[in-house]
């Protein structure tokens, strides 16, 4: 058990203000493995005041001097990768392939992207007779939630900075340890003190105290549904820009034309990566009638080859919750296939990947986010049953299509109310622009519409 004390402030780990811990548990033995200080108003504000004067000197320092710290916090990044995936292994349970590859594989991309893009965004455009200036916002304040440690992380900060904005960051209770890290890496990288700051701490009281406070210019946050509203009425109150990553219900559509085998293979692993606590992940897959029991039947072939390959969920809580879910998903009338709501194993928070079939669209385990390993399997009669099934919830943050022809998918894709869709299994791009439809939230990350949240704009008339 490692007790860390202090917060990265100003260039340098800095005593917390008040007494308190948060206990980091590892959800695969529930063992304690680590305490981090709980923030108080008190260091946030302190945060925030190192984050306000450190502004116009990176605000001014021009593009390519911020690509270089990018790239220098990239290859940081690189040099610690085997110390972070250990990290994310221990504080959320990913199994270590996935997080050596996707946990600091994908951060490690998006900041190496976001060095390029501040090496070659047009921050001057000439229009008529003016010159308009794209300028950072200012003070972003950074809430950001436990499934992704470091990639939340970094698809807030790297384009932040790379805007010229610097930053406090509030990382999830669950998964801190991640975040020390990655302020080690910015510390190594040279970024000037100041430029970014980490305050750990519990959401209603440092990660409220952020979004409140007026010292702060745009709040980005990534995480449940409930609290990006509270989130954003604060934001919309003191007239702060504000950024939006919240929950999804997916669907996975595939059409009758489809190779059937393909998408529902695909569609079974998209829900148990990560253990099913992934925001855009496909949970609701929609089948076609006639071939409704063939993809019934092979997604419980796909399920049952994952079996002691999935790791658990981040906390007791969360597995509660999944399982109420799939208890609710019974009681409401869905037939399980494979998995259920028994603890798999004696200690751990698992969860066995679960297979619901016979759900309808009004049944709660096909409306809310589950966030966890729970497929739903539906049936639709024809492809405007489809639609009206795939944009029949309050989200709308991604999806999938499956078609015999390319364009068929991409006509049923242009009809779905949802911002990210992936035509016949195509792959992550990380330059894409992603964000919500809907309560999905509200902005976009990643690419260049990533960069341009952090950005406002002056225009200058000769
Ligand atoms: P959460 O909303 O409970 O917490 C997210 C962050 O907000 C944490 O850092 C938490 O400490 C903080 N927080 C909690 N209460 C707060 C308050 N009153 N004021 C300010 N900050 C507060 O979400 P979670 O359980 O950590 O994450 C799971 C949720 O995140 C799911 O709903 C999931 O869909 C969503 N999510 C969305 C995306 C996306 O990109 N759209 C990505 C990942 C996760």
């Amino acid at each position: 058990m490692k007790a860390h004390d202090g917060m990265y402030i100003d260039g340098a780990w800095r005593p917390a203000a008040g007494p308190d811990v948060i206990e980091v548990v590892n959800p695969a033995d529930e063992q304690v493995i680590a305490t981090v200080p709980a923030g108080t108003v008190e260091d946030v504000d302190a945060a925030v005041r190192a984050a306000r004067a450190a502004l116009p000197a990176w605000a001014a320092t021009p593009p390519a001097g911020r690509a270089a710290r990018l790239t220098a916090l990239r290859d940081a990044l690189v040099a610690r990768q085997d110390e972070i995936a250990r990290t994310v292994t221990a504080e959320l349970g990913a199994p270590p392939k996935l997080a050596q590859t996707v946990h600091v594989g994908m951060p490690v991309v998006v900041a190496g992207s976001y060095a390029e893009l501040a090496a070659t965004y047009a921050f001057e455009e000439r229009t008529g007779n003016s010159t308009v200036l794209h300028e950072p916002v200012g003070v972003v304040g950074a809430i950001t939630p436990w499934n992704y440690p470091l990639h939340q992380v970094v698809a807030k900060v790297a384009p932040a900075l790379a805007a010229g904005c610097t930053v406090v960051l509030k990382p999830a209770e669950d998964t801190p340890l991640t975040a020390r890290l990655f302020a080690e890496a910015v510390h190594e990288a040279g970024i000037p003190a100041g430029v970014f700051n980490l305050v750990t701490g519990l959401g209603p009281v440092a990660g409220q105290a952020l979004a409140e406070h007026p010292d702060v210019d745009l709040v980005s946050f990534t995480g449940s549904t409930a609290v990006g509203r509270r989130i954003g009425a604060t934001a919309s109150g003191m007239v702060k820009r504000v950024a939006l990553e919240l929950g999804g219900k997916s669907a996975n559509v595939i059409l009758p034309s489809a190779d059937l085998a393909r998408a529902v293979n695909v569609g079974v692993a998209n829900v148990m990566s990560n253990s099913g606590q992934t925001c855009s992940a496909w949970t609701r897959m929609l089948v076609h009638r006639n071939r409704y029991d063939e993809a019934v039947e092979l997604a419980a072939a796909a399920a049952a080859k994952y079996g002691e390959r999935i790791g658990p969920l981040v906390n007791a809580g969360q597995r509660e919750r999944v399982r109420g879910y799939i208890e609710k998903g019974v009681a409401e009338g869905a037939r399980l296939v494979v998995g259920g709501s028994e603890a798999p194993r004696e200690k751990g928070y698992f969860v066995s990947l679960t297979v619901l079939a016979d759900v309808t669209p009004e049944m709660t385990v096909a409306q809310e986010e589950i966030f966890g390993p729970v497929l739903s399997v539906l049936r639709y009669d024809d492809e405007e049953d489809a639609l009206r099934i795939a944009n029949g919830t309050v989200y709308g943050l991604a999806g999938a299509v499956w078609a015999g022809d390319e364009a068929e998918a991409v006509a049923f894709a242009r009809r779905m109310d949802t911002g990210q869709v992936d035509i016949n299994g195509g792959g992550f791009n990380p330059l894409a622009p992603f964000g919500g439809y809907k309560q999905s939230g509200v902005g976009r990350e990643l690419g260049v519409h990533g960069l341009t949240e952090y950005l406002q704009t002056k225009s200058l008339q000769f």
